[in-house]
């Protein structure tokens, strides 16, 4: 039986991403599953005090409940003039409101902060969680700035509100990238750019 990979996210346009990056790695005779392709289980609490914290919640549980090699990413959006936060809470940041107001909210806080003063880094940690207990945490950073209106219709969260530093940007959101133009800049695909020898053994063993 071809080896297999669960993604073990329960946010779709995320698991999106981290199909499209692996997916895009072409690691030849690996299956790569998501949580729809198992039976259903309870998303754990992420009560972590870290990114790493929390992936690790998550990629273990999946193993526990499913006995499969399985993948999972806590990432967030840490502004500077925020002294890092949201961070581990940027998906809740409104209370749970959703993607819309939180933006609302986040850029509400830096009504009054300065264009030079808008920093911001999108932070992703992968941890790849074995069934024999093995465990490969890395991370990707993306460098960006906040702007002061939403603009664009692609990607998910904070999209909208980030333009990364990058020069191939050329200025827009992250929400106006192509989805190739996200994945090869983003803290994501940077993050899993790092896992894939380990998933590429994987596949080989
Ligand atoms: P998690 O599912 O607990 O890891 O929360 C991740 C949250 O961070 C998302 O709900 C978004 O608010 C934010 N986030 C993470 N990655 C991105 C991204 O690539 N674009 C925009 N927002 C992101």
């Amino acid at each position: 039986m071809t080896p297999r990979v669960l993604l073990a996210s329960g946010n779709a346009k995320k698991l999106a991403e981290l199909r499209r990056v692996v997916d895009g790695a072409e690691i030849g005779g690996l299956d790569v599953i998501g949580l729809g392709d198992v039976e259903a289980y309870p998303e754990p609490v992420e009560d972590g005090a870290t990114f790493e914290d929390n992936a690790l919640i998550k990629a273990r549980e999946a193993v526990a409940r499913t006995g499969l090699p399985s993948l999972a990413d806590d990432s967030g959006l840490a502004v500077d003039a925020l002294n890092g936060m949201p961070g581990i809470l940027s998906a809740r940041w409104s209370g749970g409101q959703g993607d819309a107001a939180n933006n609302e909210l986040l850029l509400a806080q830096l009504a009054d902060v300065p264009a030079e003063r808008r920093g911001a880094g999108f932070v992703s940690v992968c941890a790849l969680v074995l069934p024999d207990g093995s465990e490969t945490v890395v991370r990707g950073e993306w460098r960006g700035r906040i702007v002061a209106a939403p603009t664009g219709a692609g990607g998910f969260g904070y999209d909208p509100l980030f333009v990364p530093d990058d020069e191939a940007a050329a200025g827009r959101t992250s929400a106006e990238l192509s989805p190739g133009e996200k994945d090869a800049l983003s803290h994501r695909g940077k993050a899993l750019a790092q896992l894939v020898p380990a998933l590429a053994g994987l596949a080989g063993s």
